[in-house]
């Protein structure tokens, strides 16, 4: 039977668009923390915002996680907590941590403004808290409805960050955090903090956008009598150029990256895994030594740049050592072992091999730029069936008889023959060309 360590994590996608690069990182190393400390990964769908939470970006990021590996031991989704949540906010109103308020989103709106004018840090002013039942029934019987702020206490709110060091916040510097809106539904602190006590969840790790909510949760944990956890908060990344990398961008989606892309998923993992940390980004073909090295110590506070350019060499070269049972599933059924093994390290992306396999077998357009040269060398080629040693038989009866050598005898071939001035070795190509296409080609004839 499995045993498992009391580490329990959990990453908790808001399912409001495609998942985003940062967020998969996020993801993928909360999950690496897990499988090394033999704990368990929960996957939790923060759906609380049923506006903007749609089935189909839980299934997206479903899927994203298996195309991945990483698999979850515990499954959970705030939507169907909502009891539990108003049983929590009943017991927080019960302790007076939890304070109505009747400000509109324009006056909140004013205040922040106005503050932000004198040089002042916009911190909520607690305008509400201290008004009479008198002022309360007034704003009522206006219509108003009241959305409701914890109380945070005005010490210093201290830990230590497994990433970030020592993290140090004064309560007095925090606005009191809105739990439940106008409408009555429980906002994203308090369904967090109390899905984080009722599972048991024993890290927080997320990105550094949340490090100023920790400071509050921590606060709201205790207040529920619960430890706040240990936390790890991720430094976000940025573009190649040091900018934010935007939410928005599509191609910055895993779905895209697996679909637009055509990228290898231990690409993505070997580049994510170790993206910001001080071990060097390699390709891995196996999840294994990325979980077994994976240390939170080895993670710096800066920020990481997301290069796709280096995520694609990266797929590259795990394409070049990827064996053909590996990827046979993906490829199409005529590709068999030796042509991939052939092929393999000219492939920047596996939909590459399609493009070689209408090299060897279909139609291209053939480069001719010595016709009277490339009419000699098609009279001069072997007697198929051709086999490994063709292309030399072949090119050495073309450098006997033209005098040619070098470049000058090989490009204008491979032009002629491929289309391209790049490519798999000949010698080891040409056996897989089909003869009458190769004819034809050098004849510069479409094939029938
Ligand atoms: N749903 C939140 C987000 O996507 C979760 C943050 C957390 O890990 O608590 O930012």
């Amino acid at each position: 039977m499995t045993t498992f360590s009391d580490v329990k994590v959990r990453f908790a996608p808001s399912p409001t668009g495609k998942l985003h690069v940062g967020n998969a990182r996020t993801a993928m190393i909360t999950w690496l923390f897990a499988r090394k400390m033999g704990g368990r990964f929960m996957l939790r769908i923060d759906d609380t915002d049923a506006q903007r939470s749609r089935d189909e970006y839980v299934e997206a990021i479903k899927q994203g996680f298996e195309w991945l590996g990483m698999n979850w031991d515990d499954y959970a989704h705030q939507r169907g907590r909502m009891d539990r949540y108003k049983e929590a906010i009943n017991s927080l109103k019960a302790s007076g941590r939890l304070y109505p308020c009747y400000e509109t989103s324009e006056e909140l709106g004013l205040k922040r403004k106005s503050l932000l004018a004198r040089g002042k840090p916009p911190i909520y002013d607690r305008g509400s808290l201290d008004l009479s039942d008198e002022q309360k029934a007034a704003y009522e019987a206006e219509g108003r409805r009241p959305h409701w702020r914890f109380l945070l206490q005005h010490d210093t709110i201290e830990w230590d960050d497994m990433v970030r060091g020592t993290q140090k916040f004064e309560g007095k510097d925090l606005s009191d955090p809105v739990l439940i809106r106008e409408d009555g539904t429980p906002l994203y602190h308090i369904c967090s903090v109390i899905d984080d006590i009722d599972f048991n969840i024993t890290h927080i790790i997320r990105g550094e956008d949340h490090v100023s909510n920790s400071a509050m949760h921590k606060q709201m944990f205790e207040a529920f009598g619960a430890k706040a956890p240990e936390m790890a908060h991720l430094p976000l990344i940025s573009d190649a150029g040091g900018g934010k990398l935007s939410k928005r961008l599509g191609s910055l989606s895993l779905e895209d990256l697996r679909d637009q892309d055509g990228l290898e998923p231990m690409s993505i993992i070997s580049y994510m895994a170790r993206l910001g940390s001080s071990d060097p980004i390699e390709p891995f073909t196996d999840i294994a030594p990325l979980i077994e090295g994976f240390d939170f110590s080895k993670f710096s506070r800066s920020t990481p740049k997301f290069d796709p350019a280096e995520l694609v060499r990266l797929n590259a070269r795990i394409l070049h050592e990827t064996p053909y049972a590996a990827i046979q599933t993906r490829l199409p059924k005529e590709i068999n072992e030796s042509f991939w093994l052939a092929i393999r390290e000219n492939l920047e992306r596996v939909s590459d091999i399609n493009h070689w396999w209408t090299v060897a077998q279909g139609t291209i357009d053939p480069v001719i730029e010595d016709p009277d040269f490339i009419a000699q060398a098609a009279a001069l080629l072997p007697e198929d069936p051709w086999n490994e040693q063709s292309w030399k038989e072949w090119t050495d009866a073309v450098k006997a008889q033209t005098g040619r050598k070098g470049k000058q005898l090989f490009m204008p071939l491979r032009k002629a023959l491929t289309g391209l001035d790049h490519g798999p070795d000949l010698g080891v190509f040409l056996p897989f060309m089909s003869p009458s296409h190769v004819r034809e080609r050098l004849q510069n004839r479409k094939a029938a």
